[in-house]
């Protein structure tokens, strides 16, 4: 298979579909024995980054301020809609953190990956990974935000990173 019918598919399908497919993933590359020391040290190193960002969010107060603004009438911003930003490969590096992915139940207007928490993933998806909306750059001085953008380019660096070793080594299976 070429690299653009790998892209297809890791990114397309609903949610449920990726969540299939980064189970199916993860269980191939341990038992093919994939899974090695370089992958592994990475996935540590993101495990840091991601404790990192979710300190400076906690120091920022902004679970409080997320739930705050889901509590009010038309929600937060993680609406249902918005779970078509994840794709297999970064579910796939979730299931490899340790992290319980499971959809919400029942479906609802929120998106499918909003826990009763927050947020099930370590590592989100890029776009919500950038995303400051306006109560967060207001509540903020250029200092602390300045700090979060580079907790959040730590995390989104080695994703990306994490992806492409993975590609390269999911192309190895067969499908
Ligand atoms: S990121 Fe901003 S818009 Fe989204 S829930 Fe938090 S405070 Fe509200
Ligand atoms: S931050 Fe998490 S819960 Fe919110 S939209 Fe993104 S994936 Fe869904």
């Amino acid at each position: 298979m070429d690299l653009r019918h790998h892209f297809q598919l890791w990114y397309e399908g609903n949610p449920a579909d990726k969540l299939a497919r980064s189970r199916d993933l993860h269980r191939r590359l341990d038992r093919e024995g994939l899974i090695d020391t370089v992958l592994a040290g990475e996935i540590e190193s993101l495990r840091i980054d991601c404790r990192n960002l979710a300190d400076q969010m906690e120091a920022m107060a902004l679970g409080r301020l997320c739930s705050g603004c889901a509590a009010r009438p038309g929600g937060g911003c993680c609406s249902a809609v918005m779970a078509d930003n994840t794709d297999s490969l970064q579910i796939l590096i979730n299931l490899m953190l340790g992290a319980d992915i499971q959809q919400r139940q029942p479906a609802d207007a929120n998106c499918c990956f909003l826990g009763p928490g927050g947020c099930l993933f370590p590592a989100k998806p890029i776009f919500c990974l950038n995303y400051n909306c306006t109560h967060i750059l207001r509540g903020a001085d250029r200092a602390t935000l300045t700090l979060l953008d580079q907790c959040s380019a730590s995390v989104l660096s080695r994703q990306t990173l994490i992806e492409s070793l993975l590609m390269d080594r999911v192309r190895i299976l067969s499908f």
